[in-house]
């Protein structure tokens, strides 16, 4: 089998199901596109001899029964939906990915002693409905249909609707869960530029960040540019600036792979000639320590408030996700690094920066995250790129794990 002509052809293939005239792949949530991918997926894995299925919601399984153990089975896979003028590895790489080191797998050592399955997840990215890991957190028990009942898309579409439509529907909430997954293993594009600066083609990931997001309201006292002298105003941008410039100073300090962004900054009323009176802004503060994520962003908020205090402002500060740090599984971390050895893989371990299903899985099922490069950092956009050789590298590296996974007694 030739690994880089079938990576090449099937990237290729499967970032077309959804290409966006406006750029790039959109392929959303239970739309067509969705469902023609997730069935081209569903083909390619029955035309190398997986039993496929779908589950309630649209999850599509592979499965290879093991000769050996059957009831234990290793799961690999990702997320099937792009962003809107997504690029063509974010997800569907890690898809492609699982399928072709079974297929690699099967044709070299033929019927694994354990079974493999690969999974095509629905939906990860939230980027149709206003919510995300929909795939993953069905997978493990974790998704209410009160989370979905009421929401819809952009068009009004209801999730329910777009669901039903697809031929899905919610899951039994009864089902007990799936016993037989004994490790889960992704590979994911790294969407950041470490790998790349540092020249190497994988990266063994530890954990994946926690993180906080805040919405802070700042509010002083809009007056006249011209007349209001500078001792009697209430100026909101003021005490914003010094908040962020402190509080970005402070992150340097920590280092890494502590990482805090003031991303949107919206003040009021944003005009040439009026003291602002007002300023929204978010902040984003991610950490690999839950600990130090805590003590951090507890005291930037006493700093806020302080800063806000001695400037006759108001803060209102509003923590809307807080998300725990997730470490991958010890022992798939020990069998992906030793595999990278023995093979003389070009790797480095790192964490994630970004959030990914696996740390949806990894809290109750030994969770194992592979990564390969991504040209300039860039994701989700449509210029979202590999080198052909490292997503080889990756598909390999995915192929000699999954083979000690699954085939050594
Ligand atoms: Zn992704």
């Amino acid at each position: 089998m030739d690994l880089t002509k079938e990576v090449a052809e099937n990237v290729k293939w499967l970032s077309n199901i959804g290409a966006d005239p406006t750029g790039g792949t959109t392929r959303l949530l239970y739309s067509d596109f969705w469902l023609e991918a997730q069935n081209g997926v569903k083909q390619r894995l029955s035309d190398i001899g997986m039993v496929t299925s779908f589950d309630a919601i649209g999850n599509l399984f592979g499965r290879l029964e093991g000769s050996k153990y059957p009831t234990e089975t290793i799961l690999t896979g990702s997320h099937i939906d792009t962003v809107v003028n997504g690029g063509k590895l974010d997800g569907q790489f890690g898809v492609i990915s699982s399928y072709l080191a079974v297929k690699y797998l099967k044709e070299q050592y033929g019927t694994p002693l354990r079974s493999l399955e690969v999974i095509s997840m629905a939906e990860e990215e939230g980027s149709r409905f206003p919510f995300a890991f929909w795939g993953s957190k069905n997978l493990m028990g974790l998704a209410k249909k009160e989370d979905v009942s009421e929401i819809a898309d952009f068009n009004g579409v209801k999730f329910v609707d777009a669901m039903r439509n697809a031929g899905f529907d919610f899951k039994d909430e009864e089902e007990t869960l799936r016993k037989d997954i004994k490790a889960f293993l992704e590979i994911h594009i790294e969407q950041g530029n470490v790998l790349e600066l540092e020249n190497k083609s994988v990266g063994v990931v530890t954990s994946i960040v926690g993180q906080k997001r805040y919405t802070m309201i700042l509010k002083g006292q809009a007056n006249h540019a011209g007349t209001t002298p500078m001792k009697y105003r209430k100026d909101a941008i003021y005490g914003f600036s010094k908040i962020c410039s402190q509080s970005i100073d402070k992150a340097r300090l920590v280092g890494e792979p502590l990482v805090l962004t003031f991303g949107k900054v919206e003040p009021k009323p944003n005009t040439v000639n009026v003291v602002p009176g007002e300023v929204l802004f978010t902040m984003d503060c991610r950490h690999t320590d839950q600990n130090i994520l805590n003590d951090f962003t507890a005291e930037i908020e006493e700093d806020m408030h302080q800063i806000a205090d001695e400037l006759g402002l108001e803060l209102t500060v509003d923590l809307w996700m807080d998300e725990t740090p997730i470490p991958m599984d010890k022992k798939m971390i020990e069998v992906i690094k030793n595999v990278a050895e023995k093979e003389g893989i070009n790797y480095r371990m790192m964490h994630s920066g970004a959030g990914h299903d696996s740390q949806i899985i990894a809290p109750q099922i030994p969770t194992g995250m592979i990564f390969v490069p991504s040209i300039d950092g860039i994701s989700h956009n449509p210029a979202e790129d590999t080198k052909l050789e490292d997503l080889v590298e990756g598909v390999k590296t995915m192929a000699l794990v999954l083979y000690e996974l699954a085939y050594v007694d």
